[in-house]
């Protein structure tokens, strides 16, 4: 006969018996007990972590808010037409980011593309299907980039079938604007690496009547990023909806003038004929995006920004008393604005690489994701962490590192 541990044990694999208790074989549903929830990712075996590096794509960005979760739990219960609820929620947005228009894109990349779209097709139908094919149409083909902008989401553009002129100067822009010159984009968090700043790139744009763009994905916080640029006169703006925003990782803004925003939206689903079929975003990403902008615009930041401090203070006053070993905190002024420390130490006392320490705390139990792993140094940010968990990183952090001195 089975043994009362191993015939549980063998009913709880047969999921079709959850419901029998005490030999009564009750509904699942009918049960005061609530049925055990899924470990999805335990019956994937995909490992999870805490998450002491930032706001990462493949990392899977950043945890949605209860209360995005909760609209897009509210939103999946009900139909609704896309277009109505765009042209509504775009309106509340636009106002609350000082824009003449917005719309919930699937994220920035798609943003620069559709802004761009938009910008080269206006709502002429035929102009939208041709797309990403530019020769013989009339359509504009150039988008002009500060060289030191130039990372790999320029991709975001050249998807329309523009190709990018780089510039460094000035005079190089003015020699460079002709008769096909589209855009001209700007990316902020390397606006560092460029010679020309935000106010003279939207005026440069403004005395040859070219539409201008900015790139602000990674920049919030601060909040009023989210107004600054569009009160500058750009003429589109897009940042992501699933970084410092929590809301949801398939989302994002794309907010700028009324033309370019209706003209964007002809390439956008329910819309099909064009090269944003694919980008789509439903009502569940609408309003989650939507209550987490609200949310982030509404939240006490003060408050907000003394946890981030508190956090990291914590690590670094754990972690330093080790021999050997340095702490830095520093604020990135451009885009991933949080403080973020820096642990590093001497070779000679502490004898671990960066390398051997990420990889120790991602093996450790729970498992740690730590940032850039240097010769001698990791990178530590607590903005991604639930509360608490500062104080396991910080432990975990201290262990590697004693061990090895
Ligand atoms: C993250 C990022 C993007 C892409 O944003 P998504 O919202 O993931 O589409 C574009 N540009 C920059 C600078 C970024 O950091």
């Amino acid at each position: 006969m089975l043994s009362r541990r191993k015939l549980i044990k063998r009913l709880s694999t047969v999921p079709l018996l959850g419901g029998l208790v005490g030999g009564f074989s009750v509904p699942a549903e009918a049960g005061t007990v609530a049925a055990p929830k899924r470990d999805l990712f335990k019956e994937f075996g995909v490992r999870t972590f805490i998450n002491a590096a930032g706001t990462l794509t493949y990392m899977t960005g950043s945890l949605m808010h209860d209360e995005v979760l909760e609209a897009i739990n509210y939103a999946s219960k009900e139909f609704c037409l896309l277009d109505e609820l765009q042209d509504k929620v775009g309106e509340k947005i636009a106002k609350m980011v000082h824009s003449e228009a917005a719309v919930v894109t699937s994220g920035a990349f798609s943003g620069m593309t559709l802004g761009l779209a938009g910008i080269l097709t206006g709502t002429d139908q035929k102009k939208v299907e041709a797309l990403p094919h530019l020769e013989g149409t009339g359509m504009k083909s150039e988008v002009i980039c500060q060289k030191g902008h130039d990372i790999v989401y320029n991709h975001a553009l050249t998807n329309t079938g523009c190709k990018m002129v780089m510039v460094e100067t000035v005079e190089d822009v003015e020699k460079a604007i002709n008769e096909k010159t589209a855009l001209m984009h700007f990316l902020h968090i390397q606006s560092d690496k460029g010679k020309i700043m935000h106010e003279e790139w939207v005026a440069l744009g403004k005395k040859h009547n070219i539409p201008t763009s900015i790139d602000i994905a990674a920049d919030v916080p601060p909040t009023e990023n989210l107004w600054k640029f569009n009160d500058m006169g750009f003429s589109f703006v897009v940042v992501s909806g699933g970084k410092a925003m929590r809301g949801p990782q398939s989302a994002g803004l794309l907010m700028g003038k009324k033309d370019i925003i209706a003209a964007a939206r002809m390439h956008m689903p329910p819309r099909g004929f064009n090269i944003g079929r694919g980008m789509k975003v439903n009502k569940e990403e609408i309003l989650g995006m939507y209550v987490a902008l609200e949310k982030f615009i509404t939240q006490d930041y003060t408050k907000l920004w003394k946890s981030w401090e508190d956090g990291v203070a914590h690590v670094e006053n754990t972690v330093k008393t080790i021999n050997g070993v340095k702490t830095e905190v520093r604020v990135n002024p451009l885009g991933n604005h949080t403080p973020s420390l820096r642990i590093s130490w001497d070779p000679a006392v502490v004898k671990v690489t960066g390398k051997q320490v990420q990889e120790a705390l991602r093996n450790g139990d729970p498992s740690i994701e730590v940032g850039g792993g240097g010769p001698s140094s990791i990178g530590v940010t607590v903005w991604m962490m639930k509360p608490g968990q500062e104080k396991i990183v910080a432990k975990r952090i201290k262990e590697e590192l004693s061990k090895a001195v």
